[in-house]
């Protein structure tokens, strides 16, 4: 995994390449997200780019967002077209954990994915480019605060 200058350097580049004008409210989003270890929504990075650079609209952080993506400098985890969260920290496919009841999205350290792929190559013929897999469940500190659990039923 990339540390954050490089990623930042990375999008940065990226952005010049496409013709980008690099504003401070674009290096502000670039930073957010090169750090981005909470998978924040565009909302999300919105409220933190204000802090730094009030003038930034939300219009800028999803052109900003859309340029990233298509030259996957940013993974887009897709919930609902009103809230997509984004890892900038961590461009490829990878696993997400996520809490049903916080909506805290996680990284885990998963060292099988490897050899899981591999098999599946090994075992199908597929030539595999990418994945999605995200696991759901309810976060420590959720299950602390003791609200009932809903049960979700997926992919039906
Ligand atoms: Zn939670
Ligand atoms: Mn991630």
């Amino acid at each position: 995994m990339q540390d954050i200058p490089s990623r930042f350097d990375s999008m940065l580049r990226k952005l010049r390449e496409k013709g980008y004008r690099i504003t401070p409210q674009r290096l502000a989003i670039l930073k957010i997200l090169a750090g981005s270890r909470g998978h924040p929504g565009a909302k999300e990075i919105h409220a933190l780019v204000k802090t730094d650079c009030p003038t930034t609209t939300i219009a800028t952080v999803y052109k900003t967002l859309a340029v990233l993506k298509s030259t996957g400098e940013v993974l887009e985890l897709e919930f609902s077209a009103d809230y997509n969260r984004y890892d900038g920290k961590k461009p490829g496919p990878h696993p997400h954990l996520i809490c049903i009841k916080c909506k805290r999205i996680v990284d885990p350290d998963f060292t099988s994915l490897a050899e899981m792929t591999e098999k599946l190559a090994s075992q199908t013929g597929y030539k595999l480019i990418s994945h999605r897999l995200d696991f759901y469940g309810i976060c420590p500190e959720c299950q602390q605060k003791g609200q009932p659990i809903f049960f979700v039923h997926r992919g039906e």
